[in-house]
């Protein structure tokens, strides 16, 4: 950094009222504050919880504190303004034309940038140029197609908690879309948050707001916003504010008077017109979240079945939605995260889907003719917003114009449809009429910019047009004046220009300038020629820039109203957006399932079995370099509601649980499923349980976060839950773990009896196939030659080893370790034990001598080793209690012999 002078800290000086300190050292320094000095300052003071892009000629800077921070995540140079002298002070500073890219940085970084423009023409300025600020860009409210994922929503999250019960409105500036989820607990907030992720989330800066909700929001990398008491929405203005966006009663959306949903939805809607200064005419509905319509899927599932992220790098690589996203359009795609993560509960609403893909599954000619048709269209809902908040550019209106002239043709020609969500396009509107208004405005290729014109089309203003053939024709008689001038000088090479600080100038060569007219005014003078201005010249310019000048003004007045018709035009503009997004959505399940082999899969109600002939893993059978070898699964309350699986590391267990849950998730969202059959009884909920993890963000540790999870699934699971539990129990010692996984399979089987398929290296487990409704299955292997070969194979029966070391040898571990693991085994397969239940040392035929006092030995029999423990007692310590229940044990242990 460039940066080197010592700045005093303004914890040093105590701060002036309203202005913050820097003011104070400024007018102890300097006596004094420059006018401009002070604004910025009163600015700042306006926005302390941002960073403060203060516009000055051709760029936007920053000082102080500000310059500080920025510098390095923009990665500029730390500078100092009017270095030297007692009014010094850091500053960093970008181009104007840069702002978007500068923008992206700091607000992915979670900083909130007030943008201070320059609102009036620096060179009519009588004194100090007039400033103000003009948007704040937060990381929640960001509508600038360049800052934002374009497949994935972008959510302000306001969070509101009252007597225990909560609440958090999210809402989506750049699309208007409002959801609103209601909380009964703190967990429920959390999965909620985790789930979707926000980027802003504003919640009271006191004890309402819990402690864990708090330190979630401090460690997750979202930018929280505290508001202070007097910042936040008391019931009547928040009820007020609703009301007034929707004009509507809160009760015509589910609001009750009073809860906590009422001030959060405020709350993120006041703070976003704010931020924007704009009434968000595109924030039409606000939706509540029932979850008695939607299936749970809790962060834990999203990431145990790779639904939207890998483990290793995060991106899509090997997820469910790499794997499915092929949606045309932007607003499909954030449409498809929104069903993968909220799949149906409703067995019509999942078949009317199912319906469509069928269709469309069908019909290829019509699935390709609708793709291709739907990759012409832009983000719609996008658009809208940028048209609602004043930003749309040329270029975009002119996406939107040539997306709106495709859609009459898509929309007929699946009106003829068989499927009902298809069929539908019949009553969805165009918006005809915007779309002719967008055609007969806009230029065929309109400029980027309005700065140059070149955006509004020939005959929409009759004075618009009019300014332009005079510009141009005072062209033409800039030619004339040029060819008349020479004629009349003689001088052949004369030439008249154009530059920004003189305007329009005639050009002689110094070798002619002897013939230059008297009456011709020297402006400058070129190395090899000089340049004149005559009173023509001059009349003549007048004529041309102010017709260029009100082109240019009627052109931004044409553009301004077709914004503005734009924006007005949101409902149907929401509808279509909405239809065609969800036809998108279908027609890529309809693709995917046409390329990968998927089968529309019968949906029962809930309570009936969830039955795959021939299922596959979707993502795993892509990864494969060989054969996936398919497998049928048979679950049922009566005959196997818990399937206890076994199985060789490597075996595929973990493969065919996630097929099983990713099979009911795609269904239930509306997808077809990679098996050749399934009839698939409604889930309410999938929990899944799936390898060990430490949380270390969390602050968790792998057995904690596994039994957090399991706590939670034995808590909510019922009757119709499907769970997946891969190795329950694996985190701890082998007797605590075996009996934890005891226990839970028979709770599983005597409570709500959630069907559930639990894969597990306890062989002991196989034994409670005893129960009824338990039953085992085994991933079959081949042995021969101390070799073992997969098959892949889901059999019924159990396994009773795990081939553990066979695998770690096809992993390449050094032979000394197989050949000593393979003792341990042998030790352990003969119960030999410790006394704690551990495994003790062993020893091979060729191993060392067990030696020393601390080494157990290798005991042969129990009696043996009771012997030796008996020895090794230290009497003098040992409480009566402890001596009854060594007795015990050692008793035991010689029984159990
Ligand atoms: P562990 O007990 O060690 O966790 P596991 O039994 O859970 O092992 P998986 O992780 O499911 O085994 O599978 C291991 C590998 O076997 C997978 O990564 C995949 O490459 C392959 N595999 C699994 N199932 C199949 C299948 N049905 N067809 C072909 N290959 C498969």
């Amino acid at each position: 950094l460039e940066y080197t002078v010592a700045w005093p800290r303004p914890a040093e000086v105590a701060p002036v009222e309203g202005f913050g300190s820097y003011t104070a050292v400024l007018v102890a320094r300097t006596g004094q504050l420059t006018p401009m000095l002070r604004h910025y300052l009163e600015t700042k003071a306006e926005h302390a919880d941002a960073i403060l892009m203060y516009r000055m000629g051709d760029f936007y800077e920053m000082f102080f504190d500000d310059a500080e921070t920025a510098a390095p995540v923009l990665e500029i140079a730390l500078t100092a303004r009017q270095k030297g002298t007692a009014s010094e002070a850091p500053m960093c500073g970008i181009p104007h034309h840069a702002l978007p890219a500068y923008l992206g940085k700091l607000v992915r970084a979670g900083f909130k940038v007030a943008i201070c423009d320059q609102t009036e023409d620096p060179a009519q300025a009588k004194g100090l140029v007039r400033r103000e600020v003009t948007r704040v860009v937060t990381p929640g409210t960001v509508s600038e197609p360049d800052l934002l994922e374009s497949k994935v929503d972008n959510l302000l999250c306001a969070l509101s908690w009252e007597n225990g019960v909560g609440a958090g409105a999210f809402l989506d500036v750049s699309t208007g879309k409002f959801l609103v989820h209601r909380w009964g607990s703190e967990e429920e907030a959390l999965e909620d948050l985790r789930l979707l992720r926000p980027p802003e989330i504003l919640f009271a800066d006191d004890d309402v707001t819990p402690l864990a909700l708090r330190s979630w929001i401090e460690k997750s990398g979202a930018c929280g916003t505290p508001l202070a008491a007097e910042e936040q929405l008391t019931g009547r203005r928040a009820r007020q504010i609703l009301e007034d966006q929707f004009s509507s009663s809160l009760r015509g959306f589910g609001l009750e008077k009073g809860e906590p949903a009422i001030r959060a939805s405020a709350t993120a809607l006041s703070y976003a017109r704010e931020t924007q200064r704009s009434e968000l005419g595109h924030v039409r509905e606000i939706f509540i979240h029932d979850p008695h319509r939607v299936m749970t899927v809790d962060e834990t599932t999203v990431r145990n079945l790779d639904l939207l992220r890998n483990q290793s790098d995060g991106t899509t690589r090997t997820t469910l939605l790499g794997l499915l996203d092929r949606t045309q359009t932007s607003m499909g795609g954030r449409l498809l995260r929104q069903w993968m993560l909220r799949p149906l509960l409703d067995l019509r609403a999942i078949q009317a889907r199912h319906d469509a893909v069928e269709e469309l599954v069908d019909r290829e000619d019509r699935r390709l003719d609708l793709r291709a048709q739907l990759a012409t269209i832009a983000d719609l809902e996008r658009l809208l917003s940028r048209a609602v908040l004043g930003s749309l550019s040329p270029r975009e209106a002119s996406a939107l114009r040539h997306s709106l002239a495709a859609c009459p043709q898509l929309l007929s020609s699946l009106s003829a449809c068989r499927s009902d969500l298809l069929a539908a396009a019949a009553s969805i509107d165009p918006a005809e009429d915007l779309a002719a208004v967008l055609q007969a405005t806009l230029q065929e290729e309109p400029a980027a910019s309005l700065k140059a014109g070149g955006v509004i089309a020939e005959g929409v203003n009759p004075e618009l047009d009019e300014c332009r053939s005079l510009a141009r024709d005072s062209k033409q008689h800039i030619l004339a004046l040029e060819a008349e001038e020479r004629e009349k000088t003689g001088i052949s090479s004369l030439k008249i220009g154009f530059n920004r600080v003189f305007g329009y100038y005639i050009e002689v060569t110094k070798s002619h300038l002897e013939r230059v007219p008297e009456e011709y005014v020297r402006k400058q003078t070129l190395a090899n020629a000089e340049r004149f201005i005559t009173s023509e010249v001059k009349e003549l310019e007048e004529e041309i820039l102010s017709a260029e000048e009100r082109q240019l003004r009627l052109e931004q007045e044409e553009f301004d109203r077709l914004v503005e018709t734009v924006a007005r035009s949101a409902k149907p503009l929401q509808t279509l957006a909405t239809f065609l997004a969800a036809t998108d959505v279908l027609a890529t399940f309809a693709e995917v399932a046409a390329q990968q082999g998927y089968c529309r899969p019968t949906m029962k109600p809930p309570g009936d079995a969830i039955v795959m002939r021939e299922g596959r893993h979707p993502i795993v059978e892509e990864a494969l370099s060989e054969e996936f070898v398919p497998n049928d699964c048979d679950i049922d309350r009566d005959e196997a509601q818990i399937i206890l699986l076994t199985g060789p590391n490597m075996g595929g267990k973990s493969t065919y649980l996630r097929q099983i849950a990713l099979a009911v998730l795609m269904a239930q969202m509306g997808s077809f499923v990679a098996a050749s059959e399934a009839r698939l009884g409604l889930v309410d909920r999938l929990f899944t349980r799936v390898g060990a993890s430490d949380d270390l963000a969390r602050g968790e540790s792998t057995f904690m976060v596994e039994m957090i999870e399991t706590a939670n699934i034995l808590r909510y699971a019922t009757a119709d839950s499907l769970l997946v539990l891969d190795e329950v129990g694996r985190g701890t010692s082998t007797f605590d773990g075996l009996s934890l996984a005891w226990a839970i399979v028979e709770h599983l089987h005597r409570g709500e009896r959630p069907k559930t398929v639990f894969a597990t290296h306890y062989h002991e487990l196989t034994e409670l196939a005893v129960l009824a409704g338990v039953a085992n299955y085994t991933l079959a292997v081949k042995e021969w030659d101390d070799r073992i070969v997969f098959l892949r194979r889901v059999v019924a029966g159990s396994a009773d080893k795990s081939y553990g070391i066979h695998v770690a040898r096809l992993a390449g571990l050094p032979p000394e370790v197989l050949e000593r693991a393979s003792e341990v085994l042998s030790n352990l397969e003969r119960h030999e034990y410790d006394l704690r239940g551990r495994p003790r040392l062993a020893q091979g035929d060729s191993g060392p001598p067990v030696e020393g006092p601390d080494q157990l030995a290798l005991f042969t029999s129990s009696e043996e080793l009771v012997t030796s423990v008996l020895r090794d007692l230290d009497l003098e310590q040992l409480t009566p209690l402890a001596a009854l229940n060594l007795l015990h044990s050692l008793r035991s242990r010689l029984d159990g012999e």
